[in-house]
């Protein structure tokens, strides 16, 4: 097991809906010590590649990007949730289903901090359905900008997303992937990586 699957096997709990909380490490109180660990492994597996900015997803997403942005000395940008429908052409936006909220945001990254020169690393806490990653890819491309790779600190294995993005022949480098959960016995169960 490595550090992270360890951290989840320790503190992660298993809710009902298939849903991991890890509010105690990652996204509420959070660990740094562990988000500089993550950063740095996300900076051996895309060792070569050429990346000048880090893009992740309000709001869990922002403290592990900052973190990581470290390792790799680069900014990071991240996609707004706006409710407002007048956007101006000054945005990219996307449309994004929410896996926990179960609801439809817009999302949006200022034509400013993006554009065809870019090499992204997208960031994000967790990979479940795929529909946050498809959102940040979309602005990427809008863009014009390259992206180089994909970060996930958590992926859900039983569900789609990861499945959908590796197809698309994107790398995507999750952490810590979850193959089984039970929220009954509180098992956790990992794929072999
Ligand atoms: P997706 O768009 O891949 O379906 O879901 C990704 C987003 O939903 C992530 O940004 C994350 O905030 C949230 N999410 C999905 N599954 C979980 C989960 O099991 N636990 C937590 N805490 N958040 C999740």
């Amino acid at each position: 097991m490595n550090f992270l699957e360890e951290r989840i096997m320790k503190d992660g709990i298993v809710k009902e809906g298939n849903v991991l909380k890890v509010d105690s490490f990652i996204n509420h109180q959070m660990d740094i010590e562990l988000f500089r660990e993550m950063g740095q492994e996300w900076k051996r597996r895309f060792e070569g590649k050429n990346i000048n900015k880090i893009l992740t997803i309000e709001a869990s997403g922002i403290g592990i990007a900052c973190v990581a942005a470290q390792s790799f000395g680069v900014p990071v940008v991240f996609a707004k949730k706006s409710k407002s429908i007048n956007l101006d052409g000054e945005m990219f936006v996307a449309e994004v289903v929410s896996f926990t909220h179960k609801n439809v945001n817009k999302v949006i990254v200022s034509k400013k901090f993006l554009n065809k020169d870019d090499h992204v690393l997208i960031i994000d806490d967790f990979l479940a359905n795929g529909c946050a990653l498809q959102g940040l890819i979309q602005i990427v491309q809008s863009a014009g900008a390259t992206v180089e790779g994909i970060g996930i600190a958590i992926e859900k294995g039983f569900q789609p997303g990861g499945h959908m993005i590796r197809n698309l022949g994107f790398q995507l480098e999750s952490l810590a992937i979850v193959e089984g959960m039970d929220h009954e016995t509180g098992e956790i169960r990992f794929r072999e990586q």
